[in-house]
């Protein structure tokens, strides 16, 4: 844990905008989502935060990892060819997986060569994979419910549960292998329910394979979703994992394998931003605060990933509600309408919790202000 003392020196001593990774709060995470899921590998889902520090430290704790694209496959590759792994684990699948659907085909060609798990989720990506990376093992990508989940993923993504086994089998005919199925309940998903129906479906669609002579079915990668501590309204994780455990022990053979891809679970605690005020004004008779981070940079999730980050102030005092604004001349960057601050002075600190995730990894250079320096504690 780093105290908001230390945090405010970090800003004083760095400089501002200034995005804090606390590697304690990483391990803590990771060592949690183990601790109630025994079964489970954890795949981080680099998309969430790729720094290549952040897949280190989790690599170190035995952590695998979710990729998208092939410079995320390579961030992944090159930060851990060197690092001794915590458990003996076979190369390629059982550290990375290419869980993005749709797969340019130069990519597919550079990613053959590493026998890699793909997933899939419709007839010309067999033909695509087939042709341009045949040494590749496929995930079944499902369409599952994604009700309540603050980002939803299932419009984009996903067989129906009724072509899945078609799929499955078109994919056998031409000599592919189908490992098993994968699924997204939906990022921050705070409806437990997502994951009985899609564990239920799952188990549907590994019957139906069966009944039709497919038996090769040994994995079931139940995706992200897995809600970060955000507010009080959020229940603990062990709670969730309680229901997932019993659905597996219910649905499932004891030697199936299951992994999951957590992304922000693992990392939104573990990030921090300071930044300063840069300008002030009392704008319709409410005061409106200009900082140097917003919606551009370390607060793009507030755009991207619908997420809220309210911002506070290291100062005590009387507070009112105030308007707080990025630093670009965009309309569009505003990080709050409604933040209780006290009176603030240009350059005094402000800094927002849980920002770890969906956040540094989608800033952007716009305006000519460059995303927040990126400092690491606890490594
Ligand atoms: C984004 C994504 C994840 C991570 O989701 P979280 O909700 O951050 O846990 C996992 N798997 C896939 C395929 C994704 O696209």
């Amino acid at each position: 844990m780093i105290t908001l003392k230390q945090l405010k020196q970090l800003g004083e001593k760095h400089g501002t905008p200034l995005f804090v990774i606390d590697h304690d709060e990483l391990r803590k995470n990771y060592r949690q989502f183990r601790k109630y899921l025994p079964r489970v590998q954890v795949y981080f889902a680099v998309k969430a935060n790729p720094d290549p520090e952040i897949v280190r430290t989790l690599y170190r704790e035995g952590a695998s990892f979710d990729v998208a694209s092939m410079p995320e496959f390579m961030i992944v590759h090159e930060n851990i060819k060197h690092l001794p792994a915590k458990q003996r684990q076979d190369w390629i699948w059982d550290k990375i997986i290419y869980a993005n659907p749709t797969k340019p085909t130069s990519t597919l060609e550079e990613l053959n060569q590493y026998k890699p798990l793909v997933t899939f989720d419709n007839l010309e990506e067999i033909q695509k994979i087939k042709k341009h990376a045949p040494n590749a093992g496929l995930a079944l990508r499902l369409k599952v419910p994604n009700t309540g989940a603050m980002v939803e993923l299932s419009s984009k993504f996903g067989a129906s549960p009724g072509e899945a086994v078609d799929l499955i089998l078109a994919a056998d005919r031409v000599g592919l292998t189908v490992e098993g199925i994968s699924f997204h309940v939906g990022s921050q998903t705070t409806n437990f329910e997502n994951y009985v129906q899609a564990l239920s479906l799952t188990a549907n669609i590994f019957q139906e394979a069966k009944d039709r002579g497919y038996h090769k079915m040994n994995l079931i990668d139940i995706g992200g979703g897995f809600p970060a501590p955000y507010d009080s309204s959020v229940k603990p994780f062990r709670e969730l994992a309680k229901v997932i455990n019993t659905e597996i022990e219910r649905l499932f053979p004891k030697d199936i394998q299951i992994l999951a891809e957590p992304g922000r679970f693992l990392v939104a605690s573990a990030g921090y931003a300071v930044s300063q005020v840069t300008g002030k004004a009392v704008r319709d008779g409410k005061m409106c605060y200009y900082i140097n981070d917003g919606v551009y940079h370390t607060y793009s999730g507030v755009i991207f990933d619908h997420c809220k980050y309210p911002v506070k102030a290291f100062k005590k005092g009387p507070t009112q509600i105030c308007s707080v604004f990025g630093p670009t001349c965009d309309a569009l960057d505003v990080v709050s309408m409604a933040e209780n601050l006290p009176d603030l002075q240009r350059d005094d600190y402000v800094y927002s919790v849980n920002i770890g995730a969906y956040s540094h990894a989608s800033a952007t250079y716009f305006n000519g202000f460059p995303p927040a320096k990126v400092v690491h504690v606890n490594r």
